[in-house]
């Protein structure tokens, strides 16, 4: 079972075009600053069955460009997340995943964890570190901070470091 804080069926904030977007519960970086700390509680929000939501996702299916998985913290959840990513890729869905963690530190984590290796491989975009207040910006496409990068885990999966999505290409929906 997930623990989720929300979703969003049309979320234009969390990624490139119209997206559906779930926000999972439970954090452990506590970002001073943060936009969602009622995220934050792992005990908090509510379950939710991945399959259902699978099918709720279906049905926005043809309004929709992708599915973000956002947060809280996805990758503690990740066991549970992965059949859901599986779906979405199934469908021809392109994922954006987000997360406090860098992609070093999951890329490294993923070595010893199939669940995390798993669910970087079936995301598209990965926007990750913690958000930082001192180096908050509003003008940013889809993060709060500078320090926070979009991150294109195809290629950054092929190369073994982090290669920073260029805005263009590599989305696997369009390919
Ligand atoms: S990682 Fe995201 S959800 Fe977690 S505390 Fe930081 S900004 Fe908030």
């Amino acid at each position: 079972m997930l623990r989720l804080a929300g979703m969003h069926p049309d979320s234009i904030v969390d990624g490139p075009g119209i997206r559906f977007s779930i926000y999972v519960q439970g954090c452990p970086h506590r970002c001073p600053g943060c936009h969602n700390p009622e995220t934050h509680d792992p005990g908090g929000g509510y379950e939710a069955d991945s399959e259902e939501l699978s099918a709720l996702i279906g049905k926005y299916r043809p309004g929709i460009d992708g599915v973000t998985i956002s947060g809280g913290e996805p990758f503690e959840q990740a066991p549970a997340l992965v059949p859901l990513a599986g779906k979405v890729v199934e469908e021809g869905l392109n994922l954006v995943l987000y997360s406090g963690y860098s992609f070093e530190e999951l890329l490294s984590k993923s070595r010893q964890d199939e669940n995390i290796h798993r669910l970087l491989e079936a995301g598209w975009l990965l926007v990750d570190r913690p958000y930082l207040l001192e180096e908050r910006d509003l003008n940013l496409a889809f993060r709060g901070s500078r320090n926070q990068r979009l991150i294109d885990l195809k290629a950054s999966l092929a190369k073994g470091e982090a290669v920073e999505w260029t805005g263009s290409g590599n989305d696997p929906a369009r390919m």
